[in-house]
């Protein structure tokens, strides 16, 4: 596996592959990658002849108060991680790299970001969206693979490939999580073991909502506002959101019918974490162990 800095390398590489007839699988990442991001990159090595991965700490996607200079980093552990999963290209550039100075264009999302971590993070859907775009420029993949887990994320991304129009199939992966429950994340190191043990309360809360479902019930109001009561148990826990919406438009619902999201955002301290569960339109729920139910 070759690790590359430059726009420049990426693109002599997929060019080869492209004359040779290979398909090509992306996964774009922030780094410090976990077995979340290696189901992805297994996934991708499964269904292309070739798989990039980037990690690139994006700055465009953090607020100014936000956790940028902390994020965590380690090019070696997840150069190894990567290599093991069977990717071909670890693209790591620089911020330089990626953005000119005196830029002028971004992606702006109207409709799918104003609910959730939109409303609470109002410069991130923009920096994801033109990241991923400029992503998808510079190694033209086949298919592009991204985590249920930033389930909002995936809807927004879906909705830009199909209004602008890239030639790119957009592949959502089922959530990994830690044996108690909790969503594996690169943010879960900032949580001390207290806190730890009380970051269980998201996926735990869900589960409660999973099962009201699961047992018929159709009021979003209700199974909202007892997700809501469980978490407020948890005295490190503080709700940033618990929503009900409809995965495609990303718009509250009050029946719970069809395609269905219910996405949550939860302070730990002061760690900021989110959880969801989808319920697909064919009546399909994921439990955690990533099984359709
Ligand atoms: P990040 O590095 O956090 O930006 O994540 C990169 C990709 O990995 C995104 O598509 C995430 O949704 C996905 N991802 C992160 N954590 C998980 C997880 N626990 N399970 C599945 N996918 C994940």
């Amino acid at each position: 596996m070759q690790i590359v800095k430059t726009i420049e390398e990426v693109r002599k590489e997929v060019k080869q592959w492209k004359r040779e007839g290979f398909s090509v699988g992306l996964v774009p990442t922030m780094g410090f990658l976990h077995e979340g991001h290696k189901s992805l990159i297994e996934r991708a090595v499964k269904e292309n002849d070739r798989v990039v991965v980037s990690d690139f700490v994006n700055p465009t996607q953090f607020g100014p108060t936000e956790d940028l200079a902390s994020y965590p980093r380690d090019l070696e552990r997840d150069a190894k991680l990567c290599r093991e999963a069977g990717a071909m290209l670890l693209f790591h550039p620089e911020p330089e790299e990626m953005y000119f100075q005196d830029r002028t264009t971004s992606i702006n999302m109207e409709g799918l970001t104003k609910e959730l971590c939109g409303k609470s993070r109002p410069v991130h859907f923009s920096g994801v969206c033109t990241v991923v775009a400029k992503l998808f420029n510079i190694v033209t993949p086949d298919r592009a693979y991204f985590g249920e887990k930033d389930a909002q994320q995936l809807a927004v991304i879906k909705r830009m490939v199909r209004d602008l129009n890239f030639d790119i199939e957009i592949v959502g992966c089922p959530i990994i999580r830690e044996e108690d429950g909790l969503a594996k994340s690169s943010r879960n190191t900032y949580l001390s073991p207290e806190e730890r043990k009380a970051a269980v309360i998201l996926s735990q809360s869900l589960k409660i909502g999973q099962e009201m479902i699961a047992q018929g019930e159709k009021d979003a109001r209700k199974v909202k506002e007892a997700i809501v009561q469980n978490i407020t148990t948890e005295p490190l826990a503080k709700i940033d959101y618990v929503e009900i919406v409809s995965f495609d438009t990303i718009e509250p619902i009050s029946t719970i019918e069809g395609s269905v999201l219910t996405a949550i955002a939860v302070y730990i301290g002061k760690t900021r974490l989110i959880d969801n569960f989808i319920l697909s339109g064919k009546g399909e729920t994921y439990d955690n162990n990533n099984v359709k139910r």
